[in-house]
């Protein structure tokens, strides 16, 4: 998908009454299949930048769109479905389904949909070996390590056929070997066409594969490539 925005301002009111102004007039023009790298400390506005191209904020000021579609202007039941079906999102906190166990946390959109078949559970299934996680798959995610629930959930994006994936620190919670296993899965999904952001606070992405990178510290672009 395409992503464009124009002159986004986020802003959170703090508890004193006072503005902080997130996100400040940032323009955008991201061609779909693109690799997008957002950088800077914690509480530079990362996490912030993605629920806005999910629609899970609506910026104050400015217009965001996804393939020409503002998604502000959408029920928020219409945005729902606009969102499971085009964006996949694996959030700093994992969001994974505590009563379902690993295979079923992965296969989940298949599941809703009704359409699970035992073809996805081996598609499933490889995605998870290739994530370190073969064995695991009858285990209830509340049995597993923090670095497991987040190689979950990035299987359960890998899973499913986005267009946009958004990675919100996705190796954060990771030993070297586990973060680089989920590195090259996401720029393998980059590769075959998805258009991918990630955003990370260390050193684990090296920025210069990106296409576009953001600096939300020193709020720039880096040169593209
Ligand atoms: P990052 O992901 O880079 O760590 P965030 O986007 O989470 O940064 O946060 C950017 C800034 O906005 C921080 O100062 C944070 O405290 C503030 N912030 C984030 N979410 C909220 C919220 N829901 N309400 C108020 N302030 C928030
Ligand atoms: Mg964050």
């Amino acid at each position: 998908m395409d992503i464009v925005l124009n002159n986004v301002s986020v802003s959170y009111k703090g508890t004193d009454g006072k503005e902080n102004r997130v996100i400040e007039d940032m323009n955008l023009n991201l061609k779909k299949g693109s690799l997008f790298y957002l950088k800077g400390g914690s509480g530079s506005g990362k996490s912030t930048f993605l629920n806005v191209v999910s629609g899970l904020i609506l910026p104050q000021k400015g217009k965001m769109t996804l393939d020409g579609t503002d998604i502000s202007t959408l029920s928020e039941h219409k945005r729902d479905l606009f969102r499971a079906k085009n964006i996949g999102y694996i959030f700093q906190t994992f969001n994974l389904l505590a009563p379902l166990n690993v295979l079923e946390n992965v296969c989940f959109p298949a599941i809703i949909t009704g359409k699970h078949t035992a073809s996805d559970n081996s598609r499933a299934k490889e995605i998870l070996d290739e994530l370190g996680l073969k064995g695991y798959y009858a285990k209830p995610v509340y049995h597993l390590s923090v670095g497991q629930r987040q190689r979950v959930a990035v299987a359960r994006v890998l899973f499913s056929d986005y267009s946009v994936v958004l990675a919100d620190e996705p190796t954060a919670s990771l030993d070297k070997i586990s973060a680089s296993i989920v590195k090259e899965s996401l720029l393998k999904l980059n590769k075959n066409g998805t258009t991918v952001i990630i955003a990370s606070h260390d050193s684990t992405f090296d920025s210069h594969k990106a296409d576009v990178v953001y600096d939300f510290e020193k709020r720039r672009f880096e040169d593209e490539i």
